[in-house]
């Protein structure tokens, strides 16, 4: 029985990587019958929303997708459709794992990290007071009136909100994740100095988790300081427990670290349903160029097929990939010396190379 998964091809340079990961991960023999559903500002017009609720009844039915990354207007218009998908499918963890290939240019040789960043809450829970509303006004009062700070009137508000039992599970799901894939160390993120009631809540359950885990170790960094460590030795970090703002900035660091957004893959699961996607957004200006890795996608691909249980096809495939990166010949602009190297191949031509490599493995088991 093949398996039946969603695919939403995304926008801008979403379609193309997403045709190549399609490709690779056929060529892997694993049998999959493709949902393909589009969602998205492209869908607007037909169904009044960017995340139509067939979109969210796939995936509930599938239970497993992949997705091309999706365009979020800056400032005005719609919320986050990416953001949207996680809250209404209880995503709560994004696993990002940034590994450096052998090939891939980097100041670094030796990073092999984890961010487990959370996904509902923070201050993506989407708790705005637009600056100037009669709303907004009122709750500037209501704060002077319980004690807070007298805030301008013209300002506008997000509400960062963290919870004990948000927090309890994002952390528990790092250590379950370390325990798994025996990784030696977890540390918790935060800026518990300055919020102390947010973050220091953050702060507070991870320690009270880590105490289950006497196997794994356990420390715990402020955000600012991480990043300077990361930078300076990231080879001294594992697996990394993030708020959701943090996580998010602290992922294109790390992606950073291991050769950029071309090649970091990333997933958002939760207890019933897991969507599968690069760290990188829809790059606008690369849109329909075939020029961009499929690299994070297809190593996206790689933690679907794991997830799936598929583990010797995913090998397959993560080898391909790693061949073909360290091979540099068949690669993408990002990945040649120079960004304006004539010789960089677009991203079907990888893609070709890609899985050319995996046929060539069947062939010679
Ligand atoms: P981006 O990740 O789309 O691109 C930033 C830059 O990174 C690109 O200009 C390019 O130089 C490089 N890059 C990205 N992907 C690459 C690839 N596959 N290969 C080689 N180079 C690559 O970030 P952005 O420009 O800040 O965001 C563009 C849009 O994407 C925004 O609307 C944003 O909201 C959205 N976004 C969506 C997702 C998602 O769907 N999960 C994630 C991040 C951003």
């Amino acid at each position: 029985m093949p398996y039946r998964i969603t695919l939403i091809p995304g926008d801008g340079v979403g379609p193309e990587v997403s045709e190549a990961t399609r490709r690779a991960i056929e060529a892997t023999g694993v049998a999959v019958d493709w949902e393909v559903i589009n969602a998205g500002a492209e869908v607007i017009p037909q169904y009044g929303t960017p995340l139509p609720e067939h979109v969210l009844e796939s995936i509930r039915r599938n239970r497993v997708a992949i997705k091309g990354p999706l365009t979020t207007p800056v400032g005005t218009g719609f919320r986050s459709v990416n953001v949207a998908l996680r809250k209404e499918l209880d995503l709560y963890a994004c696993l990002r794992p940034c590994h450096k290939y052998r090939g891939v240019r980097s100041r670094y040789d030796d990073v092999d990290l984890v961010v487990v960043r959370e996904n509902m809450e923070d201050l993506y829970a989407g708790v705005e007071f637009a600056k100037g509303e009669p709303n907004t006004l009122r709750l500037l009062d209501t704060i002077h009136q319980l004690g807070g700070p007298r805030l301008p009137d013209d300002a506008g508000i997000s509400i960062k909100s963290i919870s004990v039992t948000g927090t309890q599970r994002i952390v528990r799901f790092a250590f379950e994740h370390a325990r798994k894939y025996h990784r030696q160390k977890v540390t918790a993120v935060h800026k518990a100095n300055i919020m102390k009631f947010s973050d220091g809540l953050f702060l507070e359950v991870a320690r009270e988790v880590a105490r289950g885990y006497p196997d794994v170790q356990f420390e715990d960094a402020i955000v600012d300081n991480m990043c300077m460590q990361l930078v300076q030795k990231p080879e001294l970090y594992d697996v990394l427990v993030l708020p959701n703002l943090y996580g998010d900035i602290v992922s294109d660091l790390c992606a950073g670290l291991i050769g950029g957004l071309g090649v970091a893959p990333g997933a958002n699961l939760g207890d019933q349903y897991a969507v599968f996607e690069a760290t990188h957004g829809s790059a606008p200006k690369y849109a329909g160029q075939n020029k961009v890795n499929p690299t994070g996608m297809m190593l996206s691909g790689v933690m679907m097929l794991h997830y799936l249980g598929e583990h010797e096809a995913a090998d397959r495939l993560e080898r391909a990939i790693a061949d073909v990166i360290a091979e540099g010949k068949f690669v993408t602009y990002d990945l040649k010396p120079r960004r304006d190297d004539p010789t960089a191949v677009g991203t079907s031509l990888m893609a070709d190379a890609i899985i050319s490599r995996i046929r060539q493995t069947v062939q010679t088991q």
